[in-house]
């Protein structure tokens, strides 16, 4: 079984900002059960730009002129601290991992494409794990991928994935806004289903992307025969418990109907 993780980085953060080592140390521990079960991972991560913001918070007057130069200041800073934790955090479970940093145009020719697949395809063969974000640095305005989420439902399909998962900090999609007590989660999405009219347009804070764009991605993805799974990536144990225990929790499943 291979699987693409997707964390956002609503997932990675704390209320005021700063890095959730915490939470991340705890899907580290989660993502090396799955190793341990055979299971192959592709890891895109969000964070970059919320992880450099909360580092040079502190610095009064950033020199910036313009919200592209904080993108990629924050992102340049924010990057080398999300890899360096990661790397500490599987080093510790004898695992090894790679930084995979691209951008939307190398998946726009078959040359740049097959490349990347034949990096991320021999990491995996050498129990590598790729950790994936988009190049934020570089990758500005019209560069730039819509969100993660996009990113990881082509990493999806280009790797052939059985599933993708994708962390978000609520449990899925909503039949309302997820903060009303009368809103209903749905829990499993079957082929045809239409669930436009429950979607919010509303993004989250720390994030680029919102419902809206997930259920794109994951309906896109699912067309290709793979299972999607939007769940919430602050609850304990969630991977492990949709992947090893097979227990009913709550988040949205587009089954794979192919
Ligand atoms: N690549 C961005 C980061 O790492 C996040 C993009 C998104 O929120 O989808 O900060």
């Amino acid at each position: 079984m291979r699987i693409t993780i997707k964390i956002g980085s609503n997932v990675l953060t704390r209320a005021d900002g700063s890095l959730d080592v915490t939470r991340l140390s705890a899907l580290v521990d989660q993502i090396a059960v799955l190793r341990q079960q055979g299971i192959e991972v592709l890891l895109v991560s969000s964070g970059a730009v919320a992880c450099g913001r909360s580092v040079l918070h502190s610095m009064k007057n950033l020199k910036t002129k313009d919200n592209v130069d904080e993108r990629q200041l924050f992102s340049a800073v924010g990057q080398a601290k999300l890899i360096d934790r990661y790397y500490e955090l599987f080093r510790d479970h004898r695992i090894h991992v790679g930084q995979v940093l691209t951008m939307k145009q190398n998946f726009s020719t078959p040359i740049s494409y097959s490349t990347q697949q034949n990096c991320m395809e021999v990491m995996l063969e050498n129990g590598v794990i790729p950790i994936i974000n988009e190049n934020d640095t570089v990758c500005v305005t019209e560069l730039m991928f819509t969100d993660n989420d996009e990113l990881s439902g082509l990493v999806a399909r280009m790797m052939n994935c059985d599933h993708l998962i994708i962390l978000s900090n609520i449990n899925g999609i909503f039949t309302g806004n997820p903060d009303d007590p009368n809103s209903e989660l749905i829990t499993h999405v079957k082929p045809g289903d239409d669930l436009s009219r429950f979607i919010q347009n509303k993004k989250s804070n720390a994030g680029r992307g919102g419902m809206e764009s997930k259920y794109s991605i994951a309906q896109e993805v699912n067309n290709a025969g793979i299972t999607v799974i939007i769940a919430n990536g602050k609850r304990n144990n969630v991977l492990t418990d949709l992947l090893i225990e097979h227990k009913t929790i709550p988040c949205t499943i587009f089954e794979n109907h192919q």
